[in-house]
């Protein structure tokens, strides 16, 4: 093991941002970066006022390479391990929480494995934050008592989206653009109904936050059309009957929620 060239050993904290709201940024999140002397951030990280929140930190942007390729994980790896190890405090900081499909625990791992000291600051997940900034709560009384959060990375299994579809929990998935066709063609051939709602939301907290509303049945021809693109929150129960759009009046919404009501 490397000698921390200050004489000090270093160390690393992994920071949830949040999903992507200073707001919504914790003390604890802030506190750390306000200490830390290294920053190694990416694309999802709530970045705008990351100068003014760290001010005394080298910050490395870790999202992208010259070319718009993403820095291969191991190499951020890497990185986290060496500045550490030459006495800095790193702060490794990541969108929503670190430990919901951020890697943040293969960081860890590499921490550990360097013998360096790491904590983890959770942060507020996307998977339901950002529902929730269009209005969706993902349990309601008499709609949904439960609800699975899902990587859209790969598709899934049949034995998974027979799962999903049994449990009949409110589904949320991250990284859930690419595989939408196989997930709710898959879905309807386990006898999801079609007239299921679904939400897309795009940009959670951004200017340009958008939610697309449709059902199992067509939301993919409704994503189409509206040309939706990563990052964003999907959305798949009945409690999407309950998301506030401009159009949405209060007795409307009592209402939908008042068909549930045991
Ligand atoms: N650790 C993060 C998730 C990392 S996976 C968390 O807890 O939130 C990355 C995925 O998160 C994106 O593909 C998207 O599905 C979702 N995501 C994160 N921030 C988002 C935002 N502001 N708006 C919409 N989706 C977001």
């Amino acid at each position: 093991m490397n000698a921390p060239e200050s004489g000090q050993p270093g160390r690393v904290t992994l920071v949830g941002g949040g999903p992507g709201s200073a707001g919504l940024l914790t003390l604890a999140a802030a506190q750390a970066l306000r200490e830390a002397e290294v920053v190694l951030y990416d694309r999802l990280a709530p970045t705008d006022d990351l100068r003014a929140l760290a001010p005394n930190a080298r910050l490395i942007d870790v999202g992208k390479l010259p070319g718009n390729h993403a820095i291969p994980q191991g190499d951020i790896e890497k990185l986290i391990v060496s500045h550490a190890l030459a006495g800095s405090r790193v702060v490794r900081l990541k969108g929503g929480d670190p430990y919901i499909f951020g890697r943040g625990s293969e960081e860890v791992l590499a921490c550990h494995s360097h013998g360096i000291p790491v904590t983890v600051v959770s942060g507020v997940t996307s998977a339901i934050a950002v529902p929730a900034a269009a209005g969706i709560p993902l349990t309601h009384r008499g709609m949904s008592h439960a609800f699975t959060v899902i990587s859209g990375h790969a598709p899934l299994t049949e034995n998974e989206l027979e799962g999903l579809v049994l449990l009949g929990s409110t589904i949320v998935v991250l990284m859930g653009v690419g595989t939408l066709p196989t997930l709710t063609q898959g879905l309807l051939r386990h006898g999801m109904t079609a007239d299921l709602p679904v939400a897309i939301i795009e940009r959670g907290f951004s200017a340009t936050q958008r939610t697309t509303i449709a059902n199992l049945g067509t939301i993919l021809g409704e994503a189409a059309r509206a040309s939706v693109t990563s990052p964003a929150v999907l959305v798949i129960g009945e409690v999407v009957r309950l998301a506030f759009t401009g159009d949405t009046s209060a007795e409307d919404l009592i209402s939908r929620a008042g068909e549930f009501a045991a």
